[in-house]
């Protein structure tokens, strides 16, 4: 057991149940666990997720020791940083041509807006201008306007509660065990309700089947539009087309979009089984959450916030004034007791968006 950490560092898959006033001395001792050559960069990637200002004193070291690297989440770290880690990091920026690419990734992850105004004024001389660039932006919830950033995430973050005995419990086949990860208990605050499944009196332009119901908002979240139904229709979407629009009129939903070829399903399926959920605003804790690092574990049916990714970021842009839409929500693979488990292809998740000015949603889904 000599290479097992010997400075009490908890391993990844147990941060979650870590108390939050716990988690400095975790990252304290992750960090110390590193310059040992431990391998404690598992709990770095959590701790960027969890709580990344314990992190903040340690981004002079960690610079250093590029834990993750090169890893999609080896700038999270970043996400912790202060004034005068961006200071530092727009020196970098222009400093060495090396570390330029890594440092204006480091300034995104910082979400301050002042560290967005360096990296963006940044596009087009030490950082190319293209598809990179935008696609890195995507990735921390913003895009280049003319005169400025526009946010393609809106707050407050939130996660969906289904009813007790709706849902398999997580862990059931192993995993972290009897306790389903806390991601699933956000807490006693309510930010809105809502109708999960079934179906809706509108007709799926490709197949002229029923439109399904993902998540009707009885009483909605401060980001979401009064009485908004999500919809899609489960055997085209992610099949016959990638992406589906619906244009809303409060609780009325109809097809929009491009002119669809009608087309039989390939793999036809029913409505998901009807149930009331609660929207409940998320721990800070569990604001942005990796899934991969999820692990199958956590609730990852949020509502709001910076959407959970599993390929790239992908948001549509309007059918109608081809404007960037909004994330709206997203949902996991559900394995609903008594079945069945609707995987969005394999283990997937579908995203929903909104277009504010026409009234537009959209659905995709994306896996592995
Ligand atoms: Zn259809
Ligand atoms: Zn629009």
């Amino acid at each position: 057991m000599t290479d097992e950490p010997s400075n009490g560092t908890a391993l990844p898959a147990s941060l979650a149940l870590v108390p939050d006033g716990s988690l400095q001395e975790v990252a304290d001792a992750a960090v110390a666990g590193l310059r040992a050559g431990h391998p404690a960069a598992d709990l770095i990637v959590g701790l960027s997720l969890q709580a990344p200002h314990t992190l903040r004193p340690h981004l002079e070291r960690l610079w250093d020791l590029a834990p993750n690297s090169p890893t999609y989440s080896a700038c999270w770290p970043w996400r912790g940083a202060d004034d005068n880690e961006i200071d530092r990091l727009a020196a970098r920026l222009h400093a060495a041509p090396a570390e330029s690419d890594r440092a204006w990734r480091c300034l995104l992850e910082t979400r301050m807006a002042r560290g967005w105004s360096i990296a963006v004024a940044a596009i087009g001389g030490v950082v190319p201008a293209g598809d990179y660039a935008d696609a890195c932006l995507n990735l921390v919830g913003i895009e280049r306007r003319a005169g400025g950033i526009r946010r393609l995430v809106t707050e407050p973050t939130c996660h969906i509660e289904f009813p007790q005995g709706f849902l398999v419990p997580p862990g059931r086949g192993g995993g972290r065990g009897a306790m389903p990860d806390p991601s699933w208990y956000p807490g006693s605050g309510v930010a809105g309700a809502g109708r999960f499944g079934g179906e809706v009196d509108a007709r799926c332009a490709v197949c002229g089947g029923p439109l399904h119901r993902l998540l009707a908002f009885d009483q909605a979240p401060a980001n979401v539009p009064g009485g908004l139904q999500v919809v899609t229709c489960l055997s085209c979407l992610g099949w016959s087309q990638q992406v589906l629009y619906f244009a809303h009129h409060g609780t009325s939903v109809r097809p929009a979009g491009p002119a669809l070829t009608r087309q039989r399903p390939e793999f036809p399926a029913e409505a998901l089984p009807e149930t009331p959920v609660r929207i409940r605003p998320s721990s800070p804790r569990w604001r942005r959450q990796d899934w991969a690092y999820s692990n199958g574990e956590e609730n990852l049916h949020r509502v709001g916030g910076e959407p959970t990714w599993i390929q790239s970021a992908e948001f549509p842009a309007c059918p109608a004034c081809h404007r960037t839409m909004r994330f709206l929500l997203q949902l996991d693979s559900l394995e609903i007791e008594g079945g069945p488990w609707w995987l969005w292809g394999s283990g997937g998740i579908l995203y929903s968006f909104w277009c504010d000015g026409c009234s537009l949603s959209a659905t995709l889904w994306q896996c592995t």
